[in-house]
């Protein structure tokens, strides 16, 4: 459980905020729908309002997950975001009914475009991204078929060159902005894969999780082995490809829930929760048969013969306990891969076991 520092306070705070903002919004879409004499847009705002109680669900997930200590510490700046969410918060409560009845079409859009430009404010998207993986694609899927409601909507009344028809073209092209800016932010653009800064967004919450319900957890890392050869025998560009292909088949081999990341030159980290050490063999071997099986060749033809070294640590404690830190994980996953590069790489090295990992495969 969270201990209440201010900060948690705050981000709390935040969370409860954004699903009441988004109770807020659905109020107002229902009464526009209601008022509105226009029974296309009428429609338009009814499955707007529809689609704001399914984000206010969203919120109180977050706040659930919050509750128990199962979310990092991410948002750095809640107290202006707090600041600004009350405020606009306020303003939306003190809209009416009365009011809502005497707006004319123009002035119904346009409230529903400040509601929105708020909402794709970066911060709800990095939010939503703490959620599993699945869901925060879903969820930002359903929020751009959401946005593009009421783009569309404005589209339909008003020509592309009036100022309503630019509102529209800058709602929608700033969320798509955000949304490409956030890829980049957490992901290494050479393989495609998450980076280290997602890795440390990612790996806590699993360590939480696990510590929370007595789960395992394993933490993999996989460095290829003498990659400097190949860059000075192949060349670099030939060397991209090898580190592309091997992340390719590093995400070949992994499960869908699995994490792989780029950890830094030539070395990659897996997340792989629920992984016991009974399956930690398997998950390994499974690696360095995908590697050493890849088909990589030169500008030239030549085949290139690659090999990884894996570390890794599989912690297990039981329900309830404090979550084993990040760069623990890190440091024990990393003690196992000297092992395996020491021993002649192209192995495994044998897993660092935490907690009661070890009594329970025994
Ligand atoms: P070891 O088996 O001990 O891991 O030996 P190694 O040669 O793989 O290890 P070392 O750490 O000496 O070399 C890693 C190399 O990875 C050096 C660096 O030039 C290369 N490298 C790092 N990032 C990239 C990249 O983005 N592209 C290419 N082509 N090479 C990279
Ligand atoms: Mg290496």
């Amino acid at each position: 459980m969270r201990d209440g520092g201010a900060k948690e306070t705050r981000v709390r705070e935040v969370l409860r905020l954004c699903a009441n903002m988004d109770e807020q919004a659905e109020r107002l879409y229902g009464e526009l729908a209601r008022f509105c004499k226009d029974p296309d847009l009428a429609t338009t705002f009814a499955q707007l309002a529809r689609d704001e109680a399914e984000h206010t669900g969203w919120w109180e997930d977050l706040l659930t997950a919050w509750e128990q200590g199962l979310l990092p510490d991410i948002v750095n700046e809640t107290e202006d975001l707090e600041q600004r969410l009350s405020t606009l918060y306020d303003e939306l409560s003190a809209v009416g009914a009365t009011q809502l009845a005497e707006l004319d079409q123009d002035a119904m859009l346009a409230l529903a475009a400040r509601v929105e430009f708020f909402m794709i404010d970066p911060v709800f998207s990095e939010l939503i991204n703490l959620t599993e993986p699945a869901r925060a694609t879903r969820r930002h899927a359903a929020y751009q078929a959401h946005l593009q409601r009421l783009v569309d909507a404005i589209g339909r009344y008003y020509d592309p060159g009036s100022l309503a028809g630019l509102l529209a073209s800058v709602l929608a092209r700033t969320w798509q902005d955000t949304q490409r800016l956030a890829v980049q932010a957490t992901h290494d653009t050479l393989t495609g894969l998450h980076n280290r800064r997602a890795l440390y967004t990612h790996l806590p919450q699993w360590a939480a999780w696990s510590a929370r319900y007595g789960h395992p957890l394993t933490v993999l890392l996989v460095d290829i082995d003498f990659f400097k050869g190949v860059n000075d025998e192949y060349g670099h560009a030939t060397g991209d490809s090898a580190l592309k292909a091997v992340a390719a088949a590093l995400r070949r081999a992994v499960r869908s829930a699995d994490l792989v990341v780029r950890y830094g030159g030539d070395e990659f980290a897996i997340i792989a929760p629920e992984t016991t050490l009974a399956e930690y063999d398997d998950l390994t071997s499974r690696i360095l048969t995908t590697v050493r099986t890849l088909e990589v060749t030169d500008e030239r033809g030549r085949h290139i013969p690659l090999s990884v070294s894996i570390g890794g640590t599989v912690a297990l404690d039981p329900a309830g306990s404090v979550p084993r830190r990040v760069d623990m994980l890190l440091a024990s996953a990393d003690q196992s891969l000297y092992v395996a590069k020491r021993d002649g790489r192209a192995r495994v090295g044998p897993p660092v076991l935490l907690g009661i990992a070890e009594e329970l495969t025994a």
